[in-house]
């Protein structure tokens, strides 16, 4: 189920529309303000599941190498590992970064508006 999120120009609050298909004509508009003048950008849900697909390729046997579940040591260093590889980009300013990129913003390719 697609989660679209708006941002409000005039109150710089969110909306965030669910919907029941990808397919589903939305009509944007800011849920505190109701003001039409909303952008686009993306959901939380598109950079979840994009952390889900590293963290599978993290998790992938192959690059794990020589894990051994029942060595704490082993595990130690797998869990540092991920945390230098989710560790700094995941904070504060990761969401506004991949905003302002959006921002510059072409009308996004599903939604016909
Ligand atoms: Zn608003």
């Amino acid at each position: 189920m697609p989660i679209y999120e708006y941002y409000c120009d005039a109150c710089k609050k969110r909306s965030s529309f669910l919907l029941l298909r990808a397919d589903e004509p939305v009509e944007p508009y800011c849920k505190r303000c109701k003001s039409p003048a909303v952008k686009r950008v993306l959901s939380r849900v598109a950079v979840i599941r994009s952390e889900e697909k590293r963290m599978e390729s993290l998790l992938d046997p192959a690059s794990l190498g020589d894990l051994d579940e029942n060595d704490p040591r082993s595990v130690e260093k797998l869990m540092k590992r991920m945390g230098r590889e989710f560790g700094d980009e995941l904070g504060e300013g990761f969401e506004g970064e991949m905003e302002e990129a959006l921002a510059g913003g072409e009308a996004s390719p599903e939604a016909d508006l």
